[in-house]
């Protein structure tokens, strides 16, 4: 049995629609007809007024990194690398130097993330056997005038909070 072809009939092809002119009014007459609309009642537009209206970031989204902590406040990483060689954007540095505490051998006595080259992939969390490196800040928005300011380094990663309780984080967050 043959396929069933609906013929459409070609558009565009009357004198009064190929000089355009009219058409044009007619789409501005349309764009004009939804800005008074607009002008007078804007409660159905899908309009978010940010930033005085800051979106809601879902746990498991990965924001910025953050460096986590022991109850003590002393830094978890212990330099492995292990993050660093796994970023596929190569934008982790770290220097690795003698840890004086009973928690490991090593620490990171520098940690630099190019945010600017960072491509929001999570392996450095993945890739962490030790849950030191996170994405869960919330942080989402980054703007400076200054490429050197989207390098964050250890003194940042550690101070920047995460924005999720715990349990979340459990789930499946970054
Ligand atoms: S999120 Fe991906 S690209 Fe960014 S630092 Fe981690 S591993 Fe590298
Ligand atoms: S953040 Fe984790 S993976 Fe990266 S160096 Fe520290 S301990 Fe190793």
């Amino acid at each position: 049995m043959g396929a069933k072809v609906k013929t459409m009939e070609r558009r565009g092809s009357t004198f009064i629609e190929r000089i355009y002119l009219v058409e044009i009014f007619k789409g501005m007459a349309r764009t004009l007809s939804h800005l008074l609309r607009n002008l007078k009642d804007n409660s159905k537009l899908y309009v978010r007024h940010y930033p005085e209206v800051q979106p809601e970031i879902p746990a498991g989204w990965r924001g910025r990194h953050r460096l986590t902590t022991h109850d003590d406040g002393t830094v978890k990483c212990v330099a492995c690398f292990m993050c660093q060689t796994n970023c596929p954007a190569d934008c982790i540095s770290i220097e690795a130097g003698e840890r004086h505490d009973d928690k490991a051998e090593k620490m990171p006595v520098s940690f630099n993330i190019n945010l600017l080259e960072c491509i929001y992939c999570g392996y450095c969390v993945e890739a962490c056997p030790l849950d030191a490196i996170r994405m869960d800040t919330g942080i989402f928005s980054l703007t400076d005038n200054n490429r050197q300011a989207f390098i964050i380094g250890l003194d940042e990663l550690l101070t920047t909070p995460g924005a999720y309780p715990e349990e979340d984080q459990k789930k499946g967050g970054a």
